[in-house]
């Protein structure tokens, strides 16, 4: 199938109201094109640099959502222009975010990524240090940072009751973390092989790529 027809497949199964990301890391931008011409506008990538680069080239009204692991310095190279960051996982990271915020003049939406999966691969926070984050003074000052949510990977594995417990625990600290902050709005989890589950257990955002844009060659 093409991937004109892998979207509009999988869109089907979709719920209106969940925000697809089109994950096209290491995809040329012709095949993000083929995507774009059928109505995508969101897209996600996971190395800086590949998504500065298909920014420059692309449609401006794409939303570019950085969903890989993110090091401090390369936050300013996408600050003027990355929709959404999903994963954030240290307050060093997040006083960065803010900084490169300010010098762009805007507030920065993020995910807070939770370790979710049972195995220990997986960057992110655990719930007590969530917490901690939250309670932080130096966390409240941060201005030029809007926090939207959380993100979470559930464990690489066939056991689809792992995968739903790991989805219904990140559901459960949502909820928990709206009792502090109720602005929060995005739940992102769900990738090709789990994202049925993930939208059962409450997700808002799935992050879908080989699915739509087939398998990916890292050569
Ligand atoms: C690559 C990636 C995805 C998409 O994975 P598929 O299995 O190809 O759908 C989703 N989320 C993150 C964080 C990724 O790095």
């Amino acid at each position: 199938m093409s991937i004109a027809e892998n979207l509009k497949a999988i869109k089907k199964e979709i719920p209106e109201n969940i925000t697809l990301v089109a994950v096209s890391k290491t995809k040329p931008v012709s095949d993000i094109m083929e995507a774009y011409n059928i109505g995508q506008r969101v897209f996600g990538e996971n190395k800086v640099q590949e998504m500065t680069e298909k920014w420059e080239e692309m449609p401006k009204d794409i939303q570019w959502h950085m969903i890989g692991h993110l090091q401090r310095n390369k936050v300013k190279y996408m600050a003027a222009f990355v929709a959404l960051i999903h994963g954030v996982d240290s307050l060093k990271l997040l006083k960065e975010i803010d900084k490169q915020g300010k010098k762009n003049n805007r507030a920065i939406p993020c995910l807070l990524q939770v370790h979710i999966a049972e195995e220990d691969t997986k960057f992110g926070f655990d719930a007590h240090e969530l917490k901690e984050l939250i309670d932080n003074p130096e966390f409240k000052k941060l201005d030029n940072v809007s926090i939207e949510g959380l993100m979470g990977m559930a464990t690489f594995t066939d056991n689809q009751d792992q995968i739903r417990r790991e989805f219904k625990n990140l559901n459960g600290l949502f909820q928990d973390l709206k009792n502090s902050l109720p602005h929060l709005s995005v739940l992102s989890m769900g990738m090709s092989g789990d994202y049925t589950i993930a939208i059962e257990e409450g997700s808002t955002m799935v992050r879908i790529g080989s699915s739509i844009f087939g398998k990916r060659n890292y050569n």
